[in-house]
């Protein structure tokens, strides 16, 4: 077990700037409007940096640093965009404690997971898209006898990026890995309530990356996103967040007819069968830590499992088993290495999480453990903590339908396998689902099944950078990670020649 000491005391791995900048052109760059706003650390609840507050002006800056970057950047080969992409892989592998810490700071969430997942999936998405943009191979297609078609993969240019604030430097990776393989030049948002474990990373990388090719504003959503998601000046936007401020992004960039990925929200269902039950094996603990463990770190996850499915003739005794394992979970010190749940990122994410605990309440669903706010003590006594929570209840319920994004899980019983699939569909999303059951038969049906992009099937909650993940129906359009990402961010050149 290690308790990392906090930023701002004398042995922490971190020592924040009082005040973070834009990282414009590889340099700190003064917002124009010269405005600040206050980072807050969800695990204290107090300000610790002042970060520029971005408008329209400095997304030009770092739309002028950009485009400056992108006609060299697009030029250099595959192999030398992969050097580059392997060696910022290295550095979050060399920084990874120190990283971890900012971005617990920043976000809340207990250590455990930037320390043991976050920050190797962000270094390993790197180096996949480094592998991936080296294997690529053209096309050529003889026609008609003396006519060749060749195709070229070209990058699109100047791209702009918008994160939310549930994994800021993950997310950051999904979308800085498969543009800068195609050969973009990127300005990317990050969101105002964790703008700093990417500001670090920056600087970090300034060695690396060359000038201008990877530049990040500040700032809030209608101040920057919004300038940024409508210029002209970009080639596509790509962006994560809620399906609310989706559909804005693809009206801002449709009046330029600039394409566009939205990855949303989700409510995802996770479906446990009878024959889970069969035995009390090591199968029967992996179904139950699929239940609790992956909707409880936080619960600010899209694809987090926050519909609990379970069929009839176990739902007692499997729900029994799971809030027995609810209640032992460790809440506490985000810097600590054995807590599981952290803070929620903000003041907001908070009160509206508390409010669906009211919703759930007063819709008739009950609260069969956690419902309140926690309170730490000493430092922590501010922070932003919350009981993990599990409601029963229908389907219908809100609490079963909106996204809460909070450590909050809903459950309900299905009769047999039609209704159990019918259940999970009854969504306007379709970002994640999990499957158990010990019968491959059962198991894989009910994966084609559902109307979900990412069907996890007796596992849950792994993101490996070589599968497609995005939304169906209301979460999303187009796909990261994997192949599919890289076609996001490259146009196809035909030459036709004739010989
Ligand atoms: P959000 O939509 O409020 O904000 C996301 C980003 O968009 C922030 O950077 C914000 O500043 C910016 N933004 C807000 N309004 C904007 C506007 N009008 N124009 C341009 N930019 C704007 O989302 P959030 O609360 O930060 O994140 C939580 C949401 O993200 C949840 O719905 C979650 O499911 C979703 N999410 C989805 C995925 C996925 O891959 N599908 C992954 C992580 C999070």
């Amino acid at each position: 077990m290690t308790v990392y000491a906090p930023p701002g005391t004398p042995d922490s791995l971190v020592t924040f700037k009082p005040r973070y900048e834009h990282w414009i052109g590889g340099e700190w760059v003064k917002p124009v409007q010269g405005q600040y706003f206050e980072d807050i650390s969800p695990v204290t609840g107090r300000p610790f940096a002042e970060v520029a507050r971005g408008t329209a002006e400095d997304i030009e800056a770092a739309l002028d640093a950009a485009h400056k970057a992108a006609p060299a950047w697009g030029k250099t080969s595959t192999t030398e965009r992969a050097a580059v992409l392997n060696k910022v892989a290295d550095v979050i592998d060399a920084n990874r404690e120190m990283l971890a810490v900012a971005e617990t700071w920043d976000n809340g969430k207990a250590i455990r997971e930037p320390l043991n997942a976050d920050l190797p999936l962000a270094a390993d998405h790197f180096r996949y898209f480094a592998s991936v943009i080296r294997s690529q191979e053209g096309e050529f297609t003889e026609l008609d006898g003396d006519t060749v078609a060749y195709h070229y993969a070209e990058p699109l240019g100047v791209v702009g990026q918008i994160i939310p604030w549930n994994f800021p430097l993950l997310m950051a990776t999904w979308k800085l890995a498969p543009a800068l393989a195609a050969g973009n030049a990127i300005v990317l948002k990050p969101a105002e309530q964790t703008p700093v474990s990417i500001l670090v990373l920056m600087e970090l990388l300034a060695g690396v990356l060359p000038p201008g090719v990877v530049n990040v504003v500040n700032g809030f959503g209608l101040e920057a996103g919004k300038p940024l998601a409508s210029s002209k000046r970009i080639r596509k936007i790509a962006f994560t967040g809620e399906t609310t401020t989706g559909r804005l992004i693809l009206q801002y960039a449709s009046a330029n007819l600039i394409p566009s990925t939205v990855e949303l929200g989700g409510k995802s269902p996770n479906l446990f069968f009878a024959d889970v039950a069969d035995a009390k094996d090591a199968y029967y603990d992996k179904a139950q830590e699929g239940f609790v463990l992956f909707a409880f770190n936080q619960g600010e996850v899209c694809t987090c499992p926050s519909r609990s499915l379970i069929q009839e003739s176990i739902y007692d005794s499997f729900l029994s088993d799971a809030l027995d394992r609810t209640g032992k979970i460790i809440q506490g010190n985000p810097l600590d290495t054995n807590t599981q749940v952290g803070a929620q990122a903000s003041n907001d994410q908070l009160e509206k999480i508390l409010s669906y605990i009211d919703i759930g309440k007063q819709e008739g669903a009950s609260i069969a453990i956690g419902g309140e706010r926690v309170d730490l003590g000493g430092d922590l006594t501010d922070g932003f903590y919350v009981a993990p929570t599990v409601f029963e209840g229908q389907n219908s319920m809100r609490v079963f339908q909106e996204e809460i994004f909070g450590p909050v899980v809903a459950v309900t019983r299905f009769t047999d396998y039609a209704d159990g699939i019918a259940l999970a569909n009854e969504t306007l999303y379709g970002l994640g689902a999990g499957v158990w059951s010990r019968n491959g038969n059962i198991a894989y049906r009910a994966g084609r099944d559902i109307q979900a992009g990412r069907v996890w099937v007796n596992n849950y909650h792994a993101y490996p950078a070589g599968a497609a993940f995005g939304g169906y129906k209301s979460s999303g359009i187009g796909r990261e990670n994997s192949k599919h990402a890289l076609s996001h961010y490259q146009q196809t050149k035909n030459l036709l020649v004739s010989y």
